[in-house]
């Protein structure tokens, strides 16, 4: 199958709603990173997603709306703490997750009873739900493992051949999935940190919980609140080491490993020896988060075989980042002092 790379015109994002009522699958562009978008109701549609990607099947995806109203289709029992944060984070990047309907089925949830639902802020991937008038059921369009898409051109290197199209709306600002939350009474559990963070989901509920797999290894045997996190994620062929702690120390341990094929993830603001080949990610997290993948992407192509990179903050959108990067590294961190 030809897979086609198309600006985001009228008559495009029309084609490849047609594509999605037809229980194709189409690339979409959203703020966070490109999704794999498919009719959510429908179950041969939604296959197609796992086996592009080679996704497991008990990992969830999340169901894009493009209006309020579409959440009633698919979820019972809406807390008020759910509709406060919708209030205060919607259109944007924050995925709730609440008891499903009927409607949903259970390929699209991963075989839970619940559903992540997100209404994104992209104006295309908005475009498109509304043409096609049905929510879409889209995991990252990469393949499973590897680091998730924030350009069309990334999610072309994995997928080209196995989807028609994908709508090619430039760089993802945000460049970090969705933050992922669920409700217990008011209550808010964070299971995926994002762009919208902690220090903002305080301001909505009186107390944020971090699910244990945020920071934590969790075994593949383990259930879990939010399947996603038990999985080897975001990770390039090269093995990739964080090393936390000062700049000195970070230079000490990277020198006495240095060679030819390792390279040196590093601050904007840092400055190591010439000795060292090094890639710049961003001093904020802000920037750090729309940069880490097609950094990580990158240092496969440029044959990395070791990397060892800074340790980022794990303040505000510093605490995605590090989640990715942890999954990235394997969950290998080097500390000063150990
Ligand atoms: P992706 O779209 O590839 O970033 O994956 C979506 C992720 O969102 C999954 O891997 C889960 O971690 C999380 N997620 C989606 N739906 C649910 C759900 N119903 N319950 C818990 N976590 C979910
Ligand atoms: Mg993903």
């Amino acid at each position: 199958m030809e897979t086609k790379v198309l600006k985001p015109t009228r008559e495009n994002i029309l084609y490849c709603a047609e594509l999605l009522k037809n229980g194709d699958i189409v690339g979409m562009p959203t703020e966070t990173v490109y999704g794999l978008a498919a009719n959510a109701f429908d179950e041969e549609a939604v296959k197609k997603i796992f086996e592009a990607k080679k996704r497991p099947a008990d990992n969830p995806l999340i169901v894009h709306i493009a209006d309020l109203d579409m959440i009633k289709e698919l979820a019972v029992n809406i807390p008020d703490t759910a509709i406060a944060v919708c209030e205060k984070f919607w259109p944007g990047p924050i995925t709730i997750v609440l008891p499903k309907s009927d409607k949903i089925p259970s390929i699209t949830s991963g075989g839970m009873n619940t559903v992540g639902i997100r209404f994104p802020l992209n104006k295309v991937a908005r475009e498109l739900i509304k043409s096609c008038g049905l929510p879409l059921a889209a995991p990252s369009a990469n393949l499973s493992g590897s680091p998730s898409p924030t350009t069309a051109e990334h999610v072309f290197d994995d997928l080209n051949g196995s989807i028609p199209a994908i709508l090619d709306d430039g760089n993802c600002t945000v460049g970090v999935e969705s933050t992922v939350i669920s409700f217990e009474d008011d209550i808010i559990r964070l299971l995926r940190p994002g762009k919208i963070s902690v220090e903002d989901l305080k301001t909505v509920a009186p107390k944020v919980v971090i699910d244990k797999g945020v920071l934590e290894i969790i075994s593949n045997d383990t259930k879990v609140s939010s399947p996603g996190m038990k999985y080897k994620h975001y990770s390039p062929k090269a093995d990739v080491t964080l090393v936390s702690g000062s700049i000195e120390f970070f230079e000490r341990y990277v020198s006495s490993r240095n060679s030819d094929d390792t390279y040196a993830l590093i601050f904007d603001s840092d400055n190591i020896s010439d000795n060292i080949k090094s890639i710049k990610y961003g001093d904020s997290g802000l920037q750090q988060a729309e940069r880490i993948f097609a950094i990580l992407r990158d240092v496969d192509k440029i044959g990395a075989r070791n990397v060892y990179a800074r340790c980022p903050s794990k303040d505000g959108v510093g605490l995605a980042v590090y989640n990715r990067m942890l999954r990235a590294a394997g969950f290998k961190v080097v500390k000063e002092g150990d």
